[in-house]
């Protein structure tokens, strides 16, 4: 049958079918409609079947979903199609609805159909260009109105997601950015495409990515080895924010691990370093301290861990407390401190704590000068120091995410055989440093001093200290979290608390 002819005779069906199923009495056919229908043959008037609403209703499914027709592969018509068979009582034709059904469907009727959202160029999703079209169909005055609400990086980023809002919205954004007022902005638009550059580091002073010359490689050093993982020609320029925290005198965590670590975690181990791969174990031949550093990785940010621990000999005076905890040449802690360390109690906390250590009793060859008499309890003095109410507590500092523990525990000195077990000061640092995406991060920031941050309002109950320990099943004891600077007094330098 001709396909003109076919889509006449649904057309037809299509008709009687609904006349079948009764019409609305308010639209009613018009004298031209009623004509044709008086002066047409009615085909359903002409059928032999037995059960005609059950076939319409059968015919009318098939087409509304698609149909079954090329699943009845063999053409062999069942009992049903039978029923559906008529005969033109003009021509004396023999007509079989299913068959004809088929045809329809070989002829590609109902797959254009069916296949219309992927065919209609409005249907089609965003890599068919059809959302550049939506876009680009927009008047400019709407983008206006939108931009207006957004951030300079918004827009800067909005103009960078596809070619045609980029013609939109024209170069105007990344110009602004460009503005040395605009440089926050330009930050976090840089920022913005970390994910999508794992072979490259943004670099702050520069504002620009820099390509990872020892990828993978990247390993942590001491402050004095100078170990560059990219080629920036303001690496050895000042700049206004500061991109290491001071671990110790001689350790410093350049800005730039905290980024690598923190991309491996949130992007993929192809972006950075790993977490662990930073954790290093040094002592300082010139103090005596040791300090081991780790990390953790949590809920986004990077959590560092310090653990620096020295010898220290009862009954010091004064001037000997100095000289185990500062450094001479600048008149700081030898262990890690925030850089709030001056104001507060931290330096009078340790100096508490080593004046808590048992004096040494006398040792049997001093007791035998003396008399023939000697005492062996004299010489075993209680190994285990209990600290005071004071220095004992945690104690967190006010104005940065960092905490600290001060204790005193009987260590080995291996190169000390006459006398190798001794009392030593252990100084546990916690500190928060942030998520990495830029060094004006507040917990960063705060931790070098260069921000406020009020950090019993921050971080809340859960401590940083316990967060850290809870990774490796350690459960710190409850205790008393206190206020390093209790006074609130920011003195810094100035103060007369610190030394
Ligand atoms: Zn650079
Ligand atoms: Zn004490
Ligand atoms: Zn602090």
């Amino acid at each position: 049958m001709p396909a003109a002819s076919q889509e006449h005779y649904i057309a037809t069906r299509t008709a009687n079918y609904n006349l079948g199923m009764g019409e609305d009495s308010s639209n009613k056919p018009s004298l031209k409609t009623r004509l044709a229908r008086i002066l047409k043959p009615n085909p359903s008037s002409q059928r032999v079947s037995k059960k005609p609403v059950e076939r319409t209703g059968n015919e009318t499914r098939n087409i509304s979903t698609g149909g079954n027709y090329q699943n009845q592969g063999n053409r062999r018509p069942s009992p049903e199609s039978e029923y559906s068979s008529h005969v033109d009582i003009q021509t004396g034709e023999r007509r079989d609805d299913t068959e004809l059904l088929h045809s329809l469907a070989d002829h590609g009727f109902f797959s254009s159909l069916t296949s219309e959202p992927e065919s209609n160029p409005r249907w089609r999703g965003a890599d068919s260009g059809a959302g550049d079209q939506l876009i680009a169909s927009l008047p400019n005055d709407i983008w206006e109105v939108i931009t207006g609400y957004l951030s300079l990086a918004d827009v800067a980023s909005l103009a960078f997601s596809c070619k045609t809002l980029r013609y939109q919205l024209g170069p105007e954004p990344w110009k602004t950015l460009q503005d040395p007022d605009n440089r926050a902005s330009k930050i976090d638009f840089l920022v913005s495409l970390d994910s999508s550059l794992p072979n490259h580091i943004f670099c702050y002073p520069c504002l620009i990515y820099h390509h990872r010359t020892r990828k993978g490689q990247e390993r942590l050093k001491a402050s004095l080895a100078l170990a560059p993982i990219f080629d920036c020609p303001n690496a050895l320029e000042p700049t206004t924010v500061l991109l290491r925290l001071r671990l110790t005198s001689d350790h410093t965590l350049p800005f730039t691990f905290v980024q690598l670590a923190l991309r491996a975690c949130h992007y993929s181990p192809d972006h950075g370093i790993s977490v662990e791969s930073l954790a290093r174990h040094w002592k300082s031949h010139d103090s005596g301290w040791s300090h081991e550093t780790s990390y953790y990785y949590n809920k986004g940010h990077l959590l560092l861990r310090v653990v620096s621990k020295s010898f220290a000999s009862a009954g010091l005076p004064p001037s000997g407390m100095r000289h185990l905890l500062y450094s001479r040449e600048d008149y700081t802690p030898y262990f890690s401190v925030c850089a709030h360390w001056r104001d507060g109690e931290l330096m009078n906390l340790c100096k508490c704590a080593l004046s808590h250590i048992p004096k040494p009793k006398e040792k049997l060859t001093q007791q035998l000068r003396k008399g023939p008499q000697f005492q062996a309890s004299f010489h075993n003095a209680n190994p285990i120091v209990s600290l005071c109410r004071e220095c004992r507590p945690m104690r967190r500092c006010p104005d940065c995410p960092t905490e600290y523990l001060i204790d005193i525990k009987l260590a080995e000195d291996r190169n000390d055989p006459s006398d190798r077990f001794k009392q030593a000061i252990l100084v546990t640092r916690w500190s928060d440093l942030g998520d990495g995406s830029t060094p004006l991060s507040p917990e960063w920031a705060s931790c070098n001093g260069c921000a406020e941050f009020d950090s019993f309002a921050a971080i809340g109950r859960r401590t940083i200290s316990g967060i850290f320990e809870s990774q490796s099943g350690v459960a710190i004891p409850g205790q008393r979290m206190l206020s390093l600077n209790p006074n609130n007094k920011r003195l810094g330098e100035e103060g007369h608390n610190w030394y």
